[in-house]
């Protein structure tokens, strides 16, 4: 057997044109701001994506470099100058901030309506209580991405999340909660992580150790949704090359799994996809608009 693989290059493309299709119906082009402190290369690659994807939608976008040298005052000061700005719909601070600076305190800043990353304690608490806010990006792609490999209804499937962070395996969990599917999380002090995982019809790694999830730790035709990034050593490319693998031991995982994310090309794509869709969805809830269909 070789499983499907689900295409997140595909998926996102898919939510980016739906996203588009969208914003072209909105009375005026909803706004995302982008704060970047500081120059750290991966930082500025990942800002300038950000930016180049939420214009290629027809949205307006904003983008605000504060010095690597900017205190907590002034990073504070500029989350609360963009949330009096009626005008911005979406405010994203991206991580992971200088040293030095408090970066729990910084994002909670952030009005909870214009918190498009959905990390703020509020839209935590909105999520947890399954109230209507901004749901986490990264998280949001893992429940698309099974919806694509299985279908929109996942009710009664048994959804192991390895990870408990903050940032993705909570989240997660609490997403396909919301699903109507039976949820385990487990992590680094879980008793006999491979027999739990063969009870799983989802297996969602979100760990960051490369290919820990083997093949026989899977029961037949279940689907893995692989949100770890490492990178690894490629000698086979050449003397100090490396290349990207997820969490999933891709090659037995694709002997038993009924379809898996391919690393790179599979969760991560989903991130910014998912974060144009919260900006539109903020500012249809902030400014009262109808949300678009397809959304
Ligand atoms: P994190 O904060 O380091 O959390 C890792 C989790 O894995 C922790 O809950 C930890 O358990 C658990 N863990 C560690 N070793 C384990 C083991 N041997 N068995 C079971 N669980 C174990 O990481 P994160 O921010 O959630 O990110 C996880 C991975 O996803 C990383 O590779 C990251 O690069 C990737 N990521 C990808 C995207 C994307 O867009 N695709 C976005 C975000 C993150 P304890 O709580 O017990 O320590």
């Amino acid at each position: 057997m070789s499983a499907d693989v689900i295409s997140g290059t595909e998926t996102a493309a898919g939510v980016r044109e739906q996203v588009k299709r969208a914003v072209e119906t909105l009375p005026t082009q909803p706004t995302l701001a982008v704060v970047l402190v500081g120059e750290d290369a991966a930082s500025q690659v990942y800002v300038r994506n950000k930016v180049r994807q939420t214009e290629a939608c027809g949205m307006r976008s904003l983008h605000h470099n504060l010095p690597k040298d900017a205190t907590q005052f002034e990073v504070e000061n500029l989350i609360a100058d963009l949330n009096r700005d009626d005008e911005v719909d979406g405010i994203l601070l991206q991580l992971p901030l200088p040293k030095g600076l408090n970066e729990a305190a910084a994002i909670d800043r952030i009005d909870p309506d214009k918190d498009v990353d959905g990390l703020t304690e509020v839209s935590a608490g909105r999520l947890l209580l399954g109230k209507p806010g901004q749901r986490p990006c990264t998280p949001t792609g893992c429940v698309i991405l099974a919806k694509r490999a299985l279908g929109d209804d996942l009710t009664g499937k048994h959804v192991v999340v390895i990870g408990r962070s903050i940032l993705v395996g909570k989240p997660a969990a609490l997403l396909f909660l919301a699903e109507n599917c039976t949820v385990s999380i487990a992590h680094s002090r879980t008793a006999d992580l491979p027999a739990l995982c063969r009870t799983a019809d989802i297996v969602v790694p979100a760990v960051g150790r490369p290919q820990m999830v083997k093949g026989d730790w899977l029961k037949p035709g279940a689907c893995v949704i692989d949100v770890g990034i490492n990178r690894v050593p490629a000698p086979e490319k050449g003397e100090g090359k490396t290349r990207l693998v997820g969490d999933a031991d891709y090659v037995s995982c694709m002997a038993v799994a009924g379809s898996i994310t391919p690393v790179p090309g599979g969760v991560g794509p989903m991130t910014i996809a998912c974060l144009l869709r919260n900006t539109v969805l903020a500012a249809c809830a902030r400014r009262g608009w109808d949300v678009p269909d397809g959304l």
